[in-house]
């Protein structure tokens, strides 16, 4: 198994920030998703004059690790330009958390560090589990429903 140093996840991220695609908000950031296996995959953030089609840099690396065939991650390292440590929004917490809680995060900023537990992150994050009361079978489609 690879074992890549944390310092070495930064310089991942921070080597994202070059391609990031962040016209509106300028507000780069830079994504390094390591997985179980010790594979690191990367990703930025890609802006849309649509703005609700932006990705960012973590779901960016989630897609680019799933399309790889990697879906259990141990660390998640995100970097960006500001000075403080920034979280991972809502969206990728969400994301990253369907694939488990166990992720630890670190975001790297000019001046400050910092890293949480994605289920701290995202305590009551929606699952495949909570989805099966509304399951319908051929019975419900046949007679309405309950
Ligand atoms: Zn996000």
């Amino acid at each position: 198994m690879k074992q890549r140093s944390l310092d070495r996840l930064a310089e991942l991220a921070r080597g994202m920030l070059a391609h990031a695609y962040a016209p509106y908000s300028r507000f780069r950031v830079g994504a390094a998703l390591e997985s179980d296996s010790g594979e690191v995959f990367t990703g930025c953030n890609v802006e849309n004059a649509s703005y609700g089609l932006t990705i960012c840099a973590e779901r960016a690396a989630v897609a680019r690790a799933v399309a790889e065939g990697h879906r259990r991650f141990r660390r998640l390292v995100i970097a960006t330009e500001s000075d403080a440590a920034v979280a991972p929004c809502g969206a990728c917490c969400q994301v990253v958390a369907e694939f488990g809680g166990a992720t630890e995060v670190f975001s790297f900023g000019n001046r400050e560090q910092a890293s949480w537990q994605l289920k701290d992150l995202i305590p009551h994050a929606f699952n495949r589990s909570q989805m099966t009361a509304g399951e319908m079978t051929a019975g419900d489609c046949r007679d309405g429903g309950p």
